[in-house]
């Protein structure tokens, strides 16, 4: 079994808790992924990877580190999100200190420990010589936390066979999370004097009608069957704005709507339920009116049990846990779609903390050692 350096590791995570590397479209203060990347790309180099920088948007760097094995082989990436959600109202964000076990600070578990834990098992298969087979890939992605541009851009330049990413996961492996749809509703009334019923035509109220189908609608998502690692689909009424005035009948009312997606849901299925619903609004009443627009769609993640990249790392798991981690499913999107559908066979497994988006946010320092020992240990075991 390769040896980690638990000192290394430390020390890399206490660095990149330290580097500000919050995402500029989540607060415009921020200057991106430029400086974080070149850290990982320059303690990736003194470890004898080949380092290559890639800018999808300027100030937005991600970063790859390739390990060439001893022997050939099938090709792994580890992936994590080198950026962060802001600091607001934390006391101390980048201070990296080390409290009974814990290492402190934004970023910390969500998910600088992961990616801290992936430069521990390269440096520890540099040192050994190399004894994975085929390519091994770390990439340090730039913007998961806002619009995922980092890995759409890094699906289109590297195709790995397999790829884990390192979210935080308690040491546990997750074989599933969900998707979601956003969407846009808009009903159309007229414009006229409130005392003018006769002219006007009221978009709240015809907006009422949407949201009493749409209440119906998320009862039924949550009697479906459930996915049995992450529960039933779901919707919620995000956002509503309508009317202009006390005295004006409203003229249109937007609705955003968020659905949560389940693996086996397709986008063509969850957008047609809500078309339907609109149709059945015009069938009720001829003068019904109503925009409809899809914003955003984000896969939901599955992989087999049995697929090659999840038994290597089960497999090197229990071997260096000594227990079998359980299979687990999670709620919220991550890149693990996007590399997925891009045809690597994807795994999630990452360290134990808490406090991911929160004012206080921390990792335990010693499931990211053990991490990077499961990371190298199934390096070696997949290719
Ligand atoms: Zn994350």
């Amino acid at each position: 079994m390769p040896t980690i350096d638990s000192a290394y590791v430390t020390r890399v995570l206490q660095d990149l808790v330290r580097i500000n590397s919050v995402n500029p479209d989540l607060d415009p203060s921020a200057a991106g992924e430029g400086e974080i990347a070149a850290y990982v790309g320059g303690a990736m180099a003194a470890a004898g990877a080949d380092v290559r920088y890639h800018e999808p948007k300027p100030g937005r760097v991600s970063v790859v580190a390739r390990l060439r094995g001893s022997r050939p082989g099938r090709s792994l990436m580890f992936n994590a999100h080198a950026d962060t959600v802001d600091v607001g109202g934390m006391d101390e964000p980048f201070s990296g200190d080390i409290k009974d076990g814990r290492l402190y600070g934004r970023g910390a578990f969500d998910m600088k420990g992961g990616l801290a834990a992936m430069m521990g098992a390269m440096q520890s298969l540099a040192g050994a010589g190399c004894p994975h087979g085929g390519d091994l890939l770390l990439a340090a992605v730039a913007d998961e936390e806002y619009a995922s541009l980092g890995t759409e851009d890094l699906v289109t330049r590297y195709r790995p066979d397999a790829a884990i990413v390192t979210e935080p996961t308690a040491l546990d492996i997750c074989l599933a999370h969900k998707g979601f749809a956003w969407f846009e509703v808009t009903t159309k009334g007229r414009a006229a004097h409130g005392s003018r019923f006769d002219l006007g035509v009221d978009a709240n109220m015809r907006m009422g009608r949407v949201l009493a189908d749409l209440d119906a609608l998320e009862q039924d998502l949550r009697a479906r069957p459930a996915h049995r690692l992450v529960g039933p689909p779901s919707l919620h009424a995000a956002t509503l704005a309508g009317g202009s005035g006390l005295s004006t009948y409203a003229a249109s009312c937007r609705l955003q709507i968020e659905r949560r997606t389940i693996p086996g849901e397709s986008r063509a299925a969850v957008t047609d339920e809500i078309r339907q619903l609109l149709r059945r609004q015009v069938e009720r009443d001829p003068s019904f009116s109503a925009d409809f627009e899809v914003l955003l769609v984000r896969e939901p993640f599955e992989v087999a049990e049995d697929a090659a990249i999840v038994r290597a790392l089960a497999e090197a798991s229990t071997a260096v846990l000594g227990r079998r981690p359980a299979f687990v499913g999670q709620t919220p999107w991550m890149d693990a779609a996007l590399l997925a559908a891009a045809g690597a066979e994807t795994v999630v497994m990452g360290a134990t903390g808490a406090g991911a988006h929160a004012r206080e946010e921390w990792v335990d320092l010693a499931s990211v050692h053990q991490l990077a020992q499961c990371l190298a240990e199934a390096a070696i075991r997949y290719a």
